[in-house]
């Protein structure tokens, strides 16, 4: 079978591929996706100037208009949510149901930020000079990069591209290079939505061109990355150069607390759905397991016997729970804190091995750690796979002290009964989304997401907020005559 060749979107044309990169499937290695353009310099300064040039336009267009594409867009990834899932796992590997679930949500910031273009209200305001009026309105930014992770392929995209164009700016979107098929589709349907030429563009290819040309350009206004905290940095020390605002998700490693008081049933589901759901590659993902002594030997009996009954498998295969990880990349990053954490004393007792299955795919079983302390490597450093491990504490201070002793602070949990001890954690906890009774994984599209301290740079995503970064504030005064 002949395999497909997909191109980068330029000022409205879908542009010739000079170069193209395979995009394998990592649970059946031997199926090619498709090979999608790398762009080259070129085409990065391209498309930057195609959304320059369609800024004006798009800065003053109808709401309506607006609405309409957004709309249309949303409309669309819902209505066609199995067959995008599908693909959306088969290149991720995220089991199906997840993979659907997350186009369907990308369809949901569509529609929501279609209905916010509605919504943007300004102030008036009282002037310290008697027969003055004040005016507080925002306007659109101009041109916005946007550069993504593999782990949530299209519903990353979608919480940054919605807001930027709902707002009236233009966009320039580079993808993950290894998951570019969930971002090529995406595009297609965003070019047949009736926005201006330019106005959207894809860039497809290698962070260390495609996305490092994107954020050092004087020509792009603001930049939204998702991705690690070394990327991060480094793009916002590219956007600073030329004073351009910058908005960085990154990393966390975030903890689930279980009180002696919770319900097993709850925190055992909802550790396993935090920690290695998605195969663990979220940056929500409890990661480390803070329990209270008094029930620490009941949850890790529970843990261990649910997880041996966890199915790893290929992603789209019925029934599967655990699909592979991403890449080998991946696989070996996992495999090395693997091996760091035994060296520095942690206890393996599930999980951690590389099932063989009908395809070669990158397998692996979760793995689960006892004794583990709060200073080793594995609980201070973001692995972004299938890997928990358990900090016993001897009470709720501790545990709390605990959780919020990390350099990042994106998301914490609690499982409790205690009303009391639940407002408590909810107000000390040193992270951006608390979750109680509930997994660390799993948020709502119509309100804040994000996170404190290395998790986050930069004003928050999504819902009535995400307006923070894609308008720019302008104050007016006039004097009646
Ligand atoms: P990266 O931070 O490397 O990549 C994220 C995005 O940035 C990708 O589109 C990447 O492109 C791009 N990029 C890479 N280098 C540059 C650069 N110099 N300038 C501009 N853009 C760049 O994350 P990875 O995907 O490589 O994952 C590595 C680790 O990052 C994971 O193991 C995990 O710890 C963390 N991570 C965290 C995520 C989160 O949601 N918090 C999401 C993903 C990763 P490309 O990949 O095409 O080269």
């Amino acid at each position: 079978m002949t395999e497909q060749t997909f191109s980068n979107y330029i000022g409205g044309s879908w542009t010739p591929v000079e170069n193209a990169t395979a995009n394998i499937n990592p649970s059946d290695t031997s199926d090619v996706i498709g090979h999608y353009a790398t762009a080259n310099l070129e085409d990065v300064a391209q498309a930057i100037e195609a959304a320059r040039s369609a800024f004006g336009a798009w800065s003053q267009s109808g709401l309506e208009q607006r609405k309409a594409a957004l709309d249309k867009i949303g409309d669309e990834l819902i209505a066609r949510k199995d067959e995008l899932g599908e693909l959306l796992s088969r290149e991720e590997g995220k089991p199906l149901a997840e993979g659907v679930g997350e186009v369907a949500r990308a369809g949901q910031f569509f529609q929501y930020f279609g209905a916010e273009v509605l919504r943007q209200m300004g102030e008036t305001a009282a002037s310290v000079r008697p027969g003055v009026d004040v005016e507080v309105s925002r306007e659109p930014l101009g041109v916005i990069g946007i550069v993504t992770p593999w782990n949530f392929p299209t519903a990353v995209g979608a919480w940054k591209i919605a807001p930027a164009l709902a707002f009236g700016n233009a966009v320039v979107f580079k993808p993950a290079e290894i998951v570019p098929a969930s971002a090529w589709a995406l595009t297609e349907i965003i070019s047949r939505s009736g926005l201006p030429d330019g106005t959207f563009n894809l860039v497809m290819g290698p962070g260390s061109r495609v996305g490092d040309a994107l954020t050092r350009s004087p020509d792009v206004d603001a930049v939204s990355f998702t991705g690690s905290v070394a990327v991060g940095r480094q793009i916002a020390l590219n956007a600073v150069e030329h004073m351009a605002r910058v908005q960085l998700e990154m990393g966390s490693k975030n903890a689930l607390v279980v009180l002696n008081d919770a319900d097993l049933d709850v925190a055992v589901q909802c550790a396993i759905n935090g920690a290695y759901f998605g195969t663990g590659q979220k940056c929500t993902a409890s990661s480390r397991l803070v329990v209270e002594d008094g029930i620490h030997d009941a949850f890790v009996d529970k843990m261990i016997s649910t997880m041996r009954g966890l199915v790893v498998d290929h992603a789209l295969k019925p029934g599967t729970q655990i699909g592979p990880v991403v890449d080998q990349r991946q696989l070996d990053q996992n495999l090395s804190y693997m091996k760091i954490g035994s060296d520095e004393g942690a206890e393996l007792v599930q999980g951690g091995d590389l099932p063989t299955r009908d395809t070669d795919g990158y397998f692996m079983t979760p793995a689960l750690y006892i004794n583990t302390s709060n200073t080793m490597r594995i609980n201070r450093e973001e692995v972004f796979g299938p890997l928990a491990c358990v900090i016993r504490v001897s009470d709720y201070d501790e545990a709390l002290s605990v959780s919020n002793d990390s350099d990042f602070g994106l998301t914490a949990g609690i499982i409790t009964n205690s009303l009391a001890r639940a407002a408590h954690f909810k107000r000390h906890s040193q992270s951006g989304c608390v979750m109680v009774n509930l997994p660390t994984a799993g948020t709502d599209y119509h309100v804040p997401f994000g996170g404190r301290k290395a998790s986050s740079y930069g004003p928050r995503e999504q819902g009535q907020y995400a307006k923070e970064f894609y308008t720019v504030i302008k104050t007016s005064y006039s004097q009646p005559y």
